[in-house]
Order: C-alpha cells, then sequence, then structure tokens
C-alpha cells in the first residue's frame, strides 16, 4: 500500500488499458482519482471500478493535446476533489509506419498527444503541487524509446518523455516534487492488440512470439504498471526523482 490517503491523482488515457490500472491501483491506494480520457461517457467504467471498492472518483473529459481542455481538467479536479497531488501522464496513440510512408500528419499527431499533452498536463498540475508543497508526475515513456522499426514518431515522443521527465525533476524537485518515467515493453492492452491486428497477427499467436523474446518469459500485463506506479506515488520513493524505470520483464523488453 501507497499511503495515498488524502491525496488527488489525475491519470490520463485512464479509461482503459495501463491507464485504467493505474487509477484503480491509486485509488486502492487511498487516493481520490480524476479519471481523464478524451470521451467523458468512456471513463464510467474505471469510475464505477474504484467506486464500487469504496473509492473516490470522477470522470472527465479532455483531450490532452488541447491547452483550454487540459486547463479545464485540471480545474474541474481542484473544484470536485479539492485539491491535486499526483499526475500520470498516460493517454497515448500510434501511428505506426514505415519512415518513408510516414505522415507529417503522423508525426504530428503522436508528438502532439503523448509530448505536447504530457507538458501541457503538467504545466498545468504543477502550480497545485507547488502550492501544496508535495507532488508525483509520472510519466509514460516506453522501450521504443530506444528505437522501434516503424515508430520514428512514437520513439521521438517517448524519448522526448524522459527528457521531459529529467527536466521536470530538476526545475520541481526544490517544490517537494519528483517526476520520474515508466518505460513499459510488451503490455496486454487494445493497443497492443491493434499493433497485431495491422500486421495480420493473430493476438494469442502475437503475444506468445513477444513472450518468447522477454527474459522473464512472458508479456506484461497492465497491473504490472501499475505496481510501479503505485511505488513511485508512496512514501517510500521520496528521494526518487528523474528515473526511468523499465518494465519489461528485462532490461529493454
Ligand atoms: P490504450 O489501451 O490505447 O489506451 C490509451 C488511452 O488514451 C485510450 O483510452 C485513449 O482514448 C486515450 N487517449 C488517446 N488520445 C488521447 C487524448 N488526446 N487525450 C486524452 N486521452 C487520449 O493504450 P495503453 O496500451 O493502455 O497505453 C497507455 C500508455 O502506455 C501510452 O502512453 C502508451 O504509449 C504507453 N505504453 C504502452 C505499452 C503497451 O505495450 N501497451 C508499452 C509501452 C508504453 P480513445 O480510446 O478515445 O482513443
Amino acid at each position: 500500500m501507497a499511503g495515498l490517503d488524502g491525496k488527488v491523482a489525475l491519470v490520463t488515457g485512464a479509461a482503459r488499458g495501463i491507464g485504467a490500472a493505474i487509477a484503480t491501483r491509486l485509488a486502492a491506494d487511498g487516493a481520490a482519482v480524476a479519471v481523464v480520457d478524451l470521451d467523458e461517457g468512456t471513463c464510467a467504467g474505471t469510475v464505477a471500478a474504484i467506486t464500487a471498492e469504496g473509492g473516490r472518483a470522477v470522470a472527465i473529459g479532455a483531450d490532452v493535446s488541447v491547452q483550454d481542455q487540459v486547463e479545464a481538467a485540471v480545474a474541474r479536479t481542484v473544484v470536485d476533489l479539492d485539491r491535486l497531488d499526483i499526475l500520470v501522464n498516460n493517454a497515448g496513440v500510434l501511428r505506426d509506419n514505415l519512415l518513408y510512408k510516414m505522415t507529417a500528419d503522423d508525426w504530428d499527431t503522436v508528438l502532439a498527444v503523448h509530448l505536447r499533452g504530457a507538458f501541457l498536463c503538467s504545466h498545468a498540475a504543477q502550480r497545485h503541487m507547488v502550492a501544496g508543497g508535495w507532488g508525483r508526475i509520472i510519466n509514460l515513456s516506453s522501450t521504443s524509446a530506444l528505437g522501434n522499426r516503424g515508430q520514428a514518431n512514437y520513439a521521438a515522443a517517448k524519448a522526448g518523455m524522459q527528457g521531459l521527465t529529467k527536466t521536470l525533476a530538476i526545475e520541481l524537485g526544490r517544490y517537494g516534487i519528483t517526476a520520474n518515467a515508466i518505460a513499459p515493453g510488451f503490455i496486454v492492452t487494445e493497443m497492443t492488440a491493434a499493433t497485431a491486428a495491422r500486421v495480420g497477427a493473430d493476438f494469442e499467436q502475437f503475444q506468445q512470439l513477444a513472450a518468447s523474446q522477454i527474459p522473464v518469459g512472458r508479456v506484461g500485463t497492465p497491473a504490472d504498471v501499475a505496481g510501479v506506479a503505485s511505488f513511485l506515488a508512496s512514501a517510500d520513493a521520496e528521494f526518487v526523482s528523474g528515473q526511468v524505470i523499465y518494465v519489461a520483464g528485462g532490461p529493454r523488453g
């Protein structure tokens, strides 16, 4: 348990997948959670899972790449849940293609959601953390930050998340705020299912192939990532900042 009673977390892209798992885990640790995704209606399942366990959560619709919507989401979090202590920048999209086929729109969309989104959310959230003298920013990077065929846009965004994280750690540490990144490898979600579909692979076989290349011999689950997010939000991680933790069943998945 992370002992997050009295804390408030905002998790982006929390309608499903890794974001939903992090939101429910932080709620189980005691935090009230703003469940943010593109469409407020899609957040209902995550909010219901949290409230069914006695937790407190609100659904908020926002596109993390649009500054007005981000500012409004943070403002609503503070109005509805009283404060904001923990930000998890998790929202993400893929527009995979080999470089020669990748369009400028593919590039812009991925950079806008992951990197601009993380910047805008951090920018809007930090002032509440500074005011409270305590904060946690957790950014979702990826093993793709190390380079991945067909993912020039995504790899650049996820490497950018690491640089952003380290800079946030340097600038905000004096205010009691830590910033860290989690870099997952293969995690079973709709994102990896969509990748399998795009290359015409059966998802079960796709997972088996991935597992055969992972040192611990299995693919990851959203709960694997949520456990690390829970640690990074906890008091035990008070002196951990500016780090990238690979959650990949091996050194790089
Ligand atoms: P996912 O299942 O595709 O979920 C992503 C969520 O983000 C969706 O609910 C999506 O909403 C939302 N979203 C997309 N664009 C948004 C925007 N502009 N504003 C707000 N929300 C937005 O993905 P996941 O697998 O859980 O991945 C979560 C994070 O982990 C991502 O940053 C991803 O890059 C990273 N990651 C995943 C893996 C993996 O193997 N799965 C590995 C490494 C890193 P819609 O459904 O409405 O589009």
